[in-house]
């Protein structure tokens, strides 16, 4: 390269980082484009990873097919098991639950959402749930689970996010990357252009690179440490900055979901593996103390911890540009909603898919940047939406941190939606946006919006032709559940570990 200019030939890809993100860009560079690309990792154990993120969602399969993982073997693997949703307990309010799933309510026409169909059901006097009409949601109410060719259920995972990085790791050398132990002293940059050159190791070694990918967690060493790319807080929005996992053992079968449970300052999940459960206090600094969170999730876990908890602060927001220069931040160095609906890796798995949809090999152009950074935008703005929805939805006043929620300003495209809904029952996916219509009616119901209309197309149906096509659809669903082995039974004969003692 001389002086002035930017490398015009993209080559040599270095991943800074090898958690869950770092290890992601790997397997998916090494398996798409094994022999076009030199990629190499460079990891510290010294430093270690955040080692959180166990639940997943669909998407995922997608991502494994493509990169031709079998299921199987990465199940057992990972020691994963099934999820069918999320269940949200006390969001609405102490003691009311709802279940976010994966599935489709019931059949929609090309006018209106099936919701529509079931709200004039209500008005009609024909008493039932939404969930009662989806195939997802009734599997997982009844802990059931099954895959097969005959029935399409639509499911993620609950996975051992460290087993999951080794697993990765073990599949992107089987694909040729370079894996380097160390620990990142210093980035050097391009004196002009501010381009990345390259890293220099603890140990001297220099690695050097025409493209960096930046997955260092939340430090952001290349993205933000060196070049200062800026930070969008979200945090008057997604108030919580704080969690506190811990590790206990199994006290009884899996359930093929998520637990979510709202506590007076943020929610605590659950999420159940083969050989344990990983279980998190997320809470928000300013209305409880580290001890005070530690102290709850301990007393509210079921069965022994198998680690001590630890503390780990973040901030919600984005980075001002994923893209900057030639580098590309993945994972928690490109920012961090919160946890709640599972959608770190989710953002890792698209951000490394645009990169190779959009890869600069034969330079960095500007326009491809610009053009990365606004999908990315618009992506993360709308998975932010969805989750201050469940925050901003809500009755509880029994504590500061949730009457602060309930009067918090919000972002005005989420006020649109929630205006929409309560209005008309009227719910939208917008393009590349990644909760359909089925997850926003879901959980806009389960937090409270109570729709004062809906679509009039639904009176066109007489009054028996609805009770026949609700029965008809409420009865088929029970009766497929009702076949469905317990999903414990299922894994033990689809995918269960070999692993028989549990090592935390
Ligand atoms: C509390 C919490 C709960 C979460 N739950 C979920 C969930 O349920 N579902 C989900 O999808 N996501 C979840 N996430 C997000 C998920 O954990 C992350 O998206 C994912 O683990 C990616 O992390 P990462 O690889 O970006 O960072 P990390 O895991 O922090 O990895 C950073 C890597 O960079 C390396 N590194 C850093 N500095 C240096 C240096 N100087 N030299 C060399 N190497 C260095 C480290 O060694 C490490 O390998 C959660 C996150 C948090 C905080």
């Amino acid at each position: 390269m001389n002086t002035t200019e930017v490398p015009t030939q993209v080559r040599r890809v270095v991943i800074a980082g090898g958690g869950t993100a770092g290890w992601i860009a790997a397997a998916a560079l090494s398996r798409q484009l094994e022999g076009v690309l030199d990629v190499t990792l460079v990891e510290s154990d010294e430093i270690g990873t955040v080692g959180v993120g166990e639940s997943t969602i669909p998407p995922l399969r997608v991502f494994h097919k493509l990169m031709k993982i079998d299921e199987q073997e990465f199940m057992r693997g990972t020691e994963a098991t099934f999820k069918l949703g999320i269940l949200f307990e006390n969001w609405r309010k102490q003691g009311d639950h709802y279940i976010h799933s994966f599935g489709r309510n019931g059949k929609s026409t090309w006018l209106c959402e099936f919701h529509h169909f079931w709200l004039h059901g209500l008005a009609r006097g024909i008493q039932s749930e939404l969930g009662d009409y989806c195939l997802e949601l009734q599997a997982a109410k009844a802990g059931k689970f099954a895959t097969s060719p005959q029935l399409d259920l639509n499911y993620a995972y609950h996975l051992d996010a460290t087993v999951y990085a080794r697993f990765l790791r073990k599949f992107s050398e089987k694909h040729g990357i370079k894996r380097v132990e160390g620990k990142i002293r210093q980035v050097k940059q391009h004196a002009e252009s501010g381009f990345i050159e390259s890293l220099v190791l603890e140990s001297g070694q220099v690695i050097e690179g025409d493209f960096f990918i930046d997955c260092t967690g939340f430090r952001g060493l290349l993205i933000e440490q060196t070049l200062k790319t800026g930070y969008e807080d979200w945090t008057h929005w997604l108030p919580c900055d704080s969690a506190v996992p811990v590790q206990t053992e199994s006290v009884g079968p899996p359930a093929p979901y998520t637990r979510v449970i709202a506590h007076e300052a943020g929610w605590r999940w659950r999420i159940p593996l083969q050989h344990r459960v990983g279980n998190g206090l997320v809470y928000c600094s300013r209305y409880m103390s580290d001890d005070d969170a530690t102290r709850k999730l301990l007393q509210d876990v079921e069965g022994r911890t198998l680690i001590e908890p630890r503390v780990i602060r973040f901030r919600t927001g984005r980075r001002r540009q994923a893209w900057n220069k030639n580098v590309l931040a993945l994972g928690l160095a490109s920012g961090f909603h919160e946890p709640l609906e599972s959608t770190s890796i989710h953002l890792i798995i698209t951000g490394i898919t645009r990169l190779m949809q959009l890869f600069p090999f034969s330079g960095v152009t500007q326009a491809f940047v610009d053009q990365y950074n606004r999908e990315s935008q618009a992506e993360a703005e709308k998975i932010r939406d969805f989750i201050v929805l469940h925050y901003k939805a809500t009755e509880r006043d029994d504590s500061p941190f949730w009457r602060h929620c309930a009067s918090m300003a919000i972002p005005d495209t989420l006020a649109q939606r929630i205006e929409m809904f309560r209005e008309s029952a009227h719910a939208y996916q917008l393009d590349a946006e990644l909760f359909r219509v089925d997850s926003w009616a879901q959980v806009m119901l389960g937090q409270g919006i109570t729709p004062r209309h809906y679509h009039q197309v639904t009176k066109m149906m007489s009054d028996q032709d609805l009770v026949r096509f609700l029965g008809g659809m409420k009865a088929q669903i029970a009766q497929v559940v009702e076949r469905l082995p317990a999903h414990q039974d299922f894994i033990d004969q689809y995918c269960k570990s070999v692993r028989e003692t549990v090592d935390g």
